[in-house]
C-alpha cells in the first residue's frame, strides 16, 4: 500500500524478519528505519541522536537511511490526526524503528499516543537497561552497586540492570469510565448489585477503571525477561507484583510467572524456593534463578540491596514507576534509554517525556535517545556500533562536556547544546573507530 503523505528512501533496503518468535532479522548494511522525532524537544533529541547513530554506522561500514513519520503535534499538522496510518505502516513495513517522547494531556483529552503505538505494533515488552557512566553524578553513594537487568557487559564499577514492563494491559489498557457519564453508572450498578461488592464504593462521583492482567500477556512477557537473563548470564530474574493486595491480578501475574519459569526452561531456570528447599540456597552456577518480590518492598530494595538484582519482570504501572526511579540512580531521565519488543519488532524510546518548557531551545540532553539508539543497533545485531557509542558518549562525559543537567550537578564541566554535545559524542565515534 502506498504511502499518503511519506516518500520511503530512494536508497537503502528493508529489515526482513526471518522468525519473528526468535527475534531473527535479515538486517542489511543499509536498512531504511522510520524515526518520530517527537513532541516538545523531540525535536532537539530527535536530530542530536540521528547524528550520532549515523557515525556509529559509517563507522562500521555501513550506512543509515532515515524515513521520517510523524505522530502527536507534527501529525496533527501534516494530516490533522495523532497518530496516521503513514506511521504505523512505515513500521510495520520496516519492523525496526526509533522514537522521541510524544505529549498526553492529563485528565481529559486524547488518550496517550506511547500506548496506542505500543498496542498497535504489539509491542508488548519495554526494556530499560540500567547502567551507570562513569563521570555521571547519581543521587546514591554507590551507583555503583546497581547491577540489575542489562543488554550490556556487567563489569564491577557499574550500575547496571535492565526492567521489563509489559506494555499491553494492567490500568493502562485504557478501559475506564468518567465520573458523571451513564456508563460510570452502569458498571457502578453491576460492581455493586451484580457481583456484590455494595458498599465498596463511596457515594457520589466516582471514575472506574478496569486492570486487566492475562496468562497470555504475562507468559509472554515473562519468557522474554527470562531469555534475556539466560542470553546475558545474569543471575536472576524477579517478578515484582503487588500480589499481596490485588490477588487475582498482580497476584496471577506471579503465579503465571512461576509458571512459566518451572514448566517451559528445565534445568536452566530455577525458583528461589528450590533452591532453599534443595540447595541450601546455593544457586547453580549457570541457572538463572526466578524469585519474586512485592512492588513497595522493590522500591526500597533497588536502593539498599542493588547489587541482588538482575531483571526485573513487571506488569505496566509498576514498570513504569520502577524503571523511573532506577534511571534516577544512574543519573536521571537524560541518561535513560528503553526500547519496546514485540516479536521480531524494536521501536527504541527514551524514557523521558517531551519537556514542553525546554522545546527548541537545543538545550536538553540527547544521551536518553541516544543509547535508545544504540539499544535499537545491538538488536539489528549492530553490537560493535553499540559498543563505540557507548564508549564515546562516555569519553564526553569524563572530558566533562556535558549539558546543562549534568553540568549543574559537576564542578568545572563546560555547559554545551543538545547539537553541540551530540557533535562531541560524533566525533569521539571517529575518533574510536
Ligand atoms: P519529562 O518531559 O520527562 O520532563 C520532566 C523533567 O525531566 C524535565 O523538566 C527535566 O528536568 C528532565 N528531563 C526530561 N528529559 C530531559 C532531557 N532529555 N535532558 C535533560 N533533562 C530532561 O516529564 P513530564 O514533564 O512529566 O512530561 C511531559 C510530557 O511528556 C507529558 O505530556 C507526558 O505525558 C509526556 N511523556 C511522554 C513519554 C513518552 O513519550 N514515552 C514519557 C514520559 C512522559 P529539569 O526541569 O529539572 O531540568
Amino acid at each position: 500500500m502506498p504511502y499518503e503523505k511519506v516518500d520511503v528512501p530512494a536508497d537503502g533496503e528493508t529489515i526482513e524478519v526471518v522468525d519473528a518468535s526468535a527475534d531473527e532479522l535479515d538486517v542489511p548494511n543499509d536498512p531504511i528505519i522510520p524515526i518520530i522525532y517527537g513532541d516538545g524537544i523531540g525535536t532537539d533529541v530527535g536530530p542530536a541522536a540521528q547524528m550520532v547513530l549515523e557515525a556509529a554506522a559509517e563507522a562500521t561500514g555501513r550506512d543509515i537511511n532515515w524515513m521520517r513519520v510523524y505522530a502527536g503535534e507534527t501529525a496533527r499538522q501534516q494530516y490533522d490526526e495523532n497518530l496516521p496510518e503513514d506511521t504505523l505502516q512505515a513500521f510495520r513495513e520496516f519492523n525496526v524503528g526509533i522514537k522521541g517522547p510524544l505529549t498526553t494531556p492529563v485528565g481529559a483529552g486524547f488518550r496517550s499516543l506511547n500506548v496506542a503505538l505500543r498496542k498497535k505494533l504489539d509491542l508488548y515488552t519495554n526494556v530499560r537497561p540500567t547502567y551507570h557512566i562513569e563521570g555521571v553524578p547519581s543521587p546514591v553513594t554507590r551507583p555503583d552497586q546497581m547491577d540489575m537487568v542489562t543488554f550490556r557487559e556487567n563489569t564491577e564499577d557499574v550500575l547496571d540492570m535492565v526492567t521489563f514492563r509489559e506494555n499491553t494491559e494492567d490500568v493502562y489498557a485504557g478501559i475506564e469510565w468518567e465520573a458523571g457519564t451513564e456508563e460510570v453508572e452502569q458498571v457502578r450498578a453491576f460492581v455493586e448489585d451484580e457481583m456484590g461488592f455494595d458498599e465498596t464504593i463511596h457515594d457520589g462521583a466516582v471514575g472506574i477503571g478496569v486492570k486487566p492482567i492475562t496468562e497470555f500477556g504475562t507468559k509472554r512477557l515473562v519468557r522474554k525477561a527470562i531469555d534475556h537473563a539466560l542470553e546475558n548470564d545474569r543471575d536472576s530474574v524477579t517478578l515484582v507484583h503487588k500480589g499481596n493486595i490485588m490477588k487475582f491480578t498482580e497476584g496471577a501475574f506471579r503465579d503465571w510467572g512461576y509458571e512459566v519459569a518451572e514448566e517451559e526452561y528445565g534445568s536452566e531456570v530455577i525458583t528461589e524456593d528450590t533452591l532453599w528447599e534443595e540447595r541450601d540456597g546455593e544457586a547453580p552456577d549457570d541457572a538463572v534463578v526466578v524469585n519474586d518480590r512485592i512492588a513497595d518492598n522493590m522500591l526500597q530494595q533497588i536502593l539498599t540491596r542493588t547489587e541482588n538484582y538482575d531483571v526485573l519482570a513487571m506488569p505496566n504501572l509498576n514498570g513504569d514507576y520502577l524503571s523511573d526511579a532506577c534511571g534516577a540512580q544512574i543519573g536521571g531521565l537524560g541518561i535513560a534509554p528503553g526500547a519496546n519488543f514485540g516479536d521480531g519488532r524494536c521501536l527504541a524510546e527514551p524514557v523521558h517525556g517531551s519537556a514542553p518548557k525546554y522545546a527548541g531551545q537545543d538545550k536538553v540532553n540527547p544521551t536518553a535517545m541516544i543509547l535508545s539508539g544504540k539499544i535499537m543497533l545491538e538488536y539489528m545485531g549492530w553490537k560493535d556500533a553499540g559498543q563505540l557509542i557507548r564508549d564515546a558518549v562516555e569519553e564526553a562525559i569524563k572530558a566533562k562536556k556535558v549539558t546543562y543537567d549534568i553540568e549543574r550537578q559537576i564542578q568545572g564541566g563546560e555547559k554545551l547544546a543538545t547539537s553541540e554535545y551530540a557533535r562531541v559524542v560524533a566525533d569521539n565515534i571517529r575518533d574510536l573507530a
